[in-house]
């Protein structure tokens, strides 16, 4: 059985390992820097990005994370964990906080606003559409959501998100539209990959849909692959 590391400090770690188990791969729990060391991709969830990193810095997690990047391991950050891969963020307090860092952009960290602007959004991803001509949409969760501002050249945009004139906000039976409110219109990026890297501003651990981590499993497995042939090709050296 295939093996994820989920990073379980704080967030939506559970909602990910029950995603990953849908589709027949074990998540495991990761705390500790050691515990990186027995696994070949991790996926960074959701959650609150200072508090996540003052755990992490707790933990001293940064250098092995730090280290699990630069090695090319495939790693997926959602929401939190997007902010926490981000090389640059903005839109948070003086000094602001830890990253991982390798992903060449820069994150607003509370772009829609606060908890009660989260909502849903249906995302155009070609990316996920199977060969069969399945679907090349997603209906993204977007709570607290962050988005990408910029991108280096090497970062490939999966989606984007063209901001209405007006988000309109629900109320919490997501039934009543309570008000609308103005947003800067424009298009943000909510969705990118980097070599083997994934970064999503949505949750889609979140939902039932399961394609992102088919995605990202799709990216480890082809990522391993190169790791063994390149093992075999130095033994046969
Ligand atoms: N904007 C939040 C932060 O700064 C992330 C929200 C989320 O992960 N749902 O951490």
């Amino acid at each position: 059985m295939a093996v994820v590391g989920v990073l379980a400090l704080q967030g939506s770690f559970n909602e990910h390992i029950a995603a990953l188990r849908r589709l027949g791969v074990k998540g495991v729990e990761i705390r500790k820097p050691e515990q990186l060391q027995s696994i070949s991709s991790l996926i960074i969830p959701g959650g609150e990005s200072t508090t996540m990193a003052k755990l992490a810095e707790f933990h001293n997690l940064f250098p092995s994370l730090r280290e699990f990047v630069q090695m090319g391991r495939p790693v997926w950050g959602t929401c939190a964990g997007l902010i926490f891969l981000a090389n640059k963020a903005v839109g948070q307090k003086e000094g602001g906080q830890e990253l991982v860092g390798g992903l060449d952009c820069t994150v607003h960290r509370n772009y829609f606003g606060s908890q009660i602007q989260s909502f849903e959004a249906e995302l155009l991803v070609p990316e996920l559409a199977s060969k069969e001509g399945g679907p090349d949409t997603f209906r993204g969760v977007f709570i607290r959501a962050p988005a990408i501002l910029e991108v280096g050249p090497e970062v490939e945009v999966l989606a984007d998100y063209p901001i209405p004139s007006k988000q309109v906000l629900y109320s919490s039976s997501a039934v009543e539209i309570q008000e609308e409110y103005a947003v800067p219109e424009k298009k943000v990026i909510v969705a990118v990959k980097q070599g083997n890297l994934l970064g999503t501003a949505f949750h889609p651990e979140l939902t039932a849909d399961t394609r992102w981590h088919s995605y990202f499993l799709k990216m480890a497995s082809e990522a391993g692959e190169e790791t063994s042939n390149t093992i075999v090709a130095v033994s046969r050296v």
